[in-house]
């Protein structure tokens, strides 16, 4: 049992830690980019030392308190917000925000935990280097929290997952040891890798406060492409040609539906659209290559072929910088559209390739027969990553849907779990999707987490209600 985070608990902290910045949480510690929680009001801890983390977890198991780890709050599961049960003391890792060392000859950089993606991203380029993983919240979210909730983005179908770009770890565990784990090797076949445990835990095994980052080499020529296809299936079959042509070459490879454009247009009327009349269906195709090879002549046959074989109706190769960041400038407001518009229910989900077209089609249909629904429907097709997120009807609220809201849920995942696909692809279970976890998972899965949770953290002080409540 766990006791709440009181000014007398604070007080004690601080004259322990008198350097610790502890005060009550902002109301913006409390938010969520949904609006769909609210934060238990309590105090925020913002260390500036791995020392510090340790001396505060120590803390918390000594008095029985949760600790709710927190970056940069742009997570979409409620996983940084305690919404019920004691009050929990937030552990934001805003300062520690350091670029601890950037090794060019190794490819390779160790950052604080609190370090942006977009600051990552620019340290690389400070070395001609890349630091591929990329989303729309890049200038908020944190580093340790990406890996926390391995997260995904723009690029996996290239560069893999948060999990994939990273080589070593340090970490708070649950009882307060200081985990090592910072190494640059490829190849460390050395027992157990805690650095995946950590990843993708959601900050219930531990805060992770540094890790070793992998980097790539920078392409140097870029071609980008927005073209119309006829259907989901369509889509498909051009991403086989694209692979088929360009190879490994391809960085994102984005599914965009209709509804995507019209959301756009209600809300956001100044974003420059590529088409006159918004397709049904469409993809957004970045090539990047280094050296001599032409991006733009490989998307020019791709194009090509693929209009003369019917697989694509329309499209612009971007013939700018400035246009081909218009065309992604579509892709990243979709999801602030998406929010504008309030959705009764969002899905983040991945299917094998050869079952995406007819999911959609046929879940469509579905959802249609419990009440007269829009979705917008977009994502990382490459990944068989897609957003199936379900919208009221023009100029009804979705409260007056909310009565439907978990039917439509169970009938969406319900149908991707009986095509062997997941109910989370890349945001993470949280707090909005434990129910699904339970329902879902694989027994064996289940108790081999809950036997781990209890072991790390037998006072379950660890981010207290999510993935495992
Ligand atoms: C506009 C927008 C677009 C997005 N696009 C994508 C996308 O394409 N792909 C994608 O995967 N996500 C996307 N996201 C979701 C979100 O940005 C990512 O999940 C991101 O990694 C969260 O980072 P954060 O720093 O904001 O973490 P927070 O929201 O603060 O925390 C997320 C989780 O990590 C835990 N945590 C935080 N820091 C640590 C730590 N140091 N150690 C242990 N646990 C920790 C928290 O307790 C919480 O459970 C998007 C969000 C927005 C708002």
């Amino acid at each position: 049992m766990l006791n709440a985070f009181t000014s007398d608990h604070a007080a004690t902290l601080q004259a322990a830690l008198p350097d610790l910045p502890l005060k009550p949480a902002e109301p913006r510690y409390l938010e969520e980019p949904r609006g769909k929680w609210v934060g238990l009001p309590t105090f925020v801890a913002a260390p500036r030392s791995t020392q510090d983390v340790a001396a505060i977890v120590r803390f918390a198991n000594e008095h029985r308190i949760g600790l709710q780890p927190y970056g940069g709050g742009t997570g979409l599961v409620g996983g940084q917000l305690t919404t019920k049960g004691p009050e929990p003391l937030i552990v934001s890792l805003e300062n520690m925000a350091i670029i601890r060392a950037v090794y060019p000859q190794e490819n390779t950089l160790v950052a604080d935990a609190g370090v942006t993606l977009e600051t990552i991203q620019n340290a690389a380029a400070d070395i001609n280097r890349l630091f591929p993983l990329s989303y729309g919240s890049k200038g908020t979210a944190q580093i340790g929290a990406g890996l926390a909730v391995n997260s995904g983005g723009l690029n996996v179908l290239r560069y893999g997952m948060a999990r994939d770009l990273c080589l070593g770890i340090e970490a708070v565990l649950p009882n307060g040891d200081i985990l090592h784990g910072l190494k640059r090797l490829k190849k460390d076949n050395t027992g157990y890798d805690l650095r995946h445990l950590l990843i993708g835990a959601e900050g219930t095994l531990g805060i992770i406060t540094a890790a070793a980052l992998k980097l790539s080499p920078r392409p140097t020529n870029t071609a980008t492409a927005f073209l119309a296809v006829p259907n989901p299936t369509a889509a498909l079959e051009l991403l086989a040609r694209t692979w088929d042509t360009a190879g490994e070459v391809i960085s994102a490879f984005e599914l965009l539906s209709g509804s995507g454009f019209d959301f756009l247009r209600e809300v956001f009327p100044d974003v420059r659209q590529p088409f006159e009349t918004p397709p049904d269906w469409s993809v957004l195709v970045e090539i990047a290559t280094a050296g001599d090879t032409d991006p733009q002549a490989i998307l020019e046959t791709v194009f090509a072929e693929a209009f003369d074989a019917d697989l694509v109706t329309d499209g612009l190769i971007a013939s700018s910088g400035q246009q081909a960041a218009d065309f992604w400038a579509v892709r990243e407001t979709i999801p602030l559209a998406n929010r504008a518009i309030g959705a009764i229910a969002s899905h983040d989900i991945s299917l094998p390739l050869s079952h995406l077209a007819e999911f959609i089609d046929t879940t469509h249909q579905a959802l249609l027969d419990i009440a007269p629904i829009r979705i917008n429907c977009f994502g990382h097709l490459g990944d068989g990553n897609l957003h199936f997120n379900v919208y009221p009807p023009v100029g009804k609220d979705r409260k007056e849907y909310a009565h439907v809201a978990a039917d439509i849920s169970r009938l969406v995942h319900d149908r991707v779990v009986e095509r062997g696909g997941s109910f989370s692809a890349e945001h993470g279970i949280g707090r909005l999707k434990t129910a699904d976890l339970a329902h879902y998972s694989d027994p064996a899965k289940l108790a081999t987490m809950r036997a781990i949770k209890s072991a790390l953290d037998p006072n379950g002080i660890m981010n207290p209600g999510a993935v495992l409540p």
